[in-house]
């Protein structure tokens, strides 16, 4: 008997008819003989609405009531799940973060599961095969408070259970049937990937692709969680996460990605001697910045330019940190811009191939799409470029590398 853990996002349990949707693959997964537990996130845009009203009484709510109130969107899906399951007429138990024994860090709103007591879990298991049905996205820290794990927690809340139970798979259900070449809503020809590696999946998850939290999967690997992400409402097979996939089946490329949560700080006219890059990326490293793409110029006249981007949210405390330091990294001006967009292409075969990144360039170069920035890691291969052709970029970039 395997031991099942699936996970339901919140447009698979929006309302009663998908509720009793999600209560069919539970139980049908339990009649094929394995045990199953469930972690739901709440229903439809439940998480948002439940900011809105907090916003009416005090827009500068602390982070624990908030965590307090938002914690109980999940509550209210898994209660629900459970009653449709007790009446399809299956051993079936709700609970809360807590409850399943679910320990966090202090840091309310963005905490970070530490570890799983799963004795109750266990013990619901191992009376009858109950199904056990679990509120996503929370747990309690050190003082029994609820805390909340960051938005779009629910992932990482079912790969911790899965691995806290050493379970055979992670099942991740979703609206969309997989992850994509690309994002399907963008490109027409976007392929469903049959399985994609941990570390591709990491970059495309932090690229914007948005399928999976990031924690999930990085937990996913390093507790070597098999995951599948497919969908609540197709009957199909979906994409397999896992550590190698078949070298066969493997091609250079197997994504497109873009990112719009980027600003760029240009620093120029700085010394061009040593020790500035450093003096700049400390600062920054200091205040918990982290800096993406960097780009520094040739040297001429003793002075250089350093430019580098952030995250959007990031740049104008990055910016204000650099001004205040002005007058010890010394450089003349410091620019910032916003209506750029991160392009990315990834994929393991990709080190051997070095043909890749040229094929990328030569596609925008076809469509007249202008390059900002440029940088390269194993796996991947990122520009910069102006937000108003990101979309116009992914679609050409794609069409270069998986249209025959
Ligand atoms: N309900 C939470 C959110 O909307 C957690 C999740 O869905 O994963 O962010
Ligand atoms: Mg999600």
């Amino acid at each position: 008997m395997a031991l099942i853990v699936q996970k339901f996002g919140g447009s698979s349990v929006a309302n009663a008819d998908r509720i009793r949707n999600v209560a069919r693959i539970i139980t049908e997964t339990r009649e094929a003989g394995n045990s199953v537990v469930a972690i739901l996130s709440a229903q439809g845009d439940t998480t948002d609405d439940l900011i809105s009203k907090a916003l009416e009484i005090n827009p500068k709510a602390s982070k624990r009531e908030m965590d307090m109130l938002l914690s109980t969107g999940e509550q209210i899906s898994c209660s629900l799940c459970a009653m449709a399951i007790e009446k399809m007429g299956y051993p079936v138990i709700s609970l809360t973060g807590w409850q399943a024994g679910i320990h966090t860090n202090r840091a309310y709103s963005d905490a970070r599961i530490k570890k799983i007591d799963t004795e109750r879990i266990q013990t619901e298991i191992d009376r009858n095969n109950s199904i056990v049905i679990v509120t996503g996205f929370q747990g309690i820290n050190k003082y029994d408070d609820v805390t909340t794990l960051g938005r779009g927690g629910s992932d990482t809340s079912a790969v911790a259970m899965a691995a806290a139970l050493k379970a055979d798979l992670c099942q991740i259900y979703t609206d969309v049937e997989g992850v994509y070449t690309a994002d399907p809503r963008l490109v027409e020809n976007a392929k469903k990937l049959d399985e994609i590696t941990y570390d591709e999946m990491l970059e495309l998850a932090s690229l914007g692709a948005q399928v999976l939290h990031n924690r999930s999967v990085e937990m996913a690997k390093k507790y070597q969680v098999k995951l599948e992400v497919l969908s609540s409402f197709a009957n199909k097979p979906g994409t397999q996460v896992k550590e190698v996939v078949k070298p066969m089946e493997k091609t250079h490329v197997v994504g497109v990605a873009k990112d719009k949560n980027v600003g760029r700080i240009a620093l120029v006219e700085l010394e061009d001697r040593p020790g500035i890059a450093y003096k700049v990326f400390s600062l920054l490293s200091k205040a918990n910045i982290n800096v993406d793409i960097i780009l520094q110029s040739i040297g001429r006249d003793n002075t250089k330019d350093i430019s580098f981007t952030v995250k959007r949210d990031d740049a104008e405390k990055a910016k204000e940190i650099l001004e205040e330091h002005k007058s010890v990294i010394g450089f003349k001006r410091i620019d910032l811009s916003f209506n750029l967009a991160k392009i990315s292409i990834v994929g393991a075969g990709m080190i051997d191939n070095p043909g890749v990144a040229s094929q990328m360039f030569q596609a925008l170069y076809e469509a007249d799409i202008n390059i900002r920035m440029i940088s390269t890691s194993e796996i991947k291969v990122s520009v910069l470029l102006d937000e108003s052709e990101a979309e116009r970029a992914v679609q050409v970039i794609h069409q270069s590398f998986f249209d025959e």
